[in-house]
């Protein structure tokens, strides 16, 4: 006897993940990116890009959920998002 059953009968929808792309010398280091990733996945490099910025480093890609908020809320159009395609 059963005494559940999955949501709608469906499997558990897979997680989708992020690729985050950086156009480093675009950036202006205002951090507006690192700061409102909902998952911290960005964190300001140490190295400068042409403009003297510290522009962000993928710390933890793996928390990246394809959300866009990063390239929304980016004013330099620095940054932008793809789905990352399965392995
Ligand atoms: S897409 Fe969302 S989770 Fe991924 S880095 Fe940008 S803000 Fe963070
Ligand atoms: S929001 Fe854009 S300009 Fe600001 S730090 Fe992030 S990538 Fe650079």
């Amino acid at each position: 006897m059963r005494f559940w059953e999955k949501p709608f009968g469906k499997e558990k929808p897979k997680t989708i993940c992020g690729e985050i792309h950086i156009i480093n010398d675009r950036c202006k280091g205002c951090s507006f990116c690192i700061e409102y990733c909902p998952r911290d996945v960005l964190e300001l490099s140490k190295d400068f890009n042409k403009k003297g910025y510290h522009p962000p480093v993928i710390a933890k890609p793996d928390l990246c959920t394809f959300c866009g908020l990063c390239e929304m809320i980016c004013p330099d159009f620095a940054i932008f998002v793809t789905e990352k395609e399965e392995e």
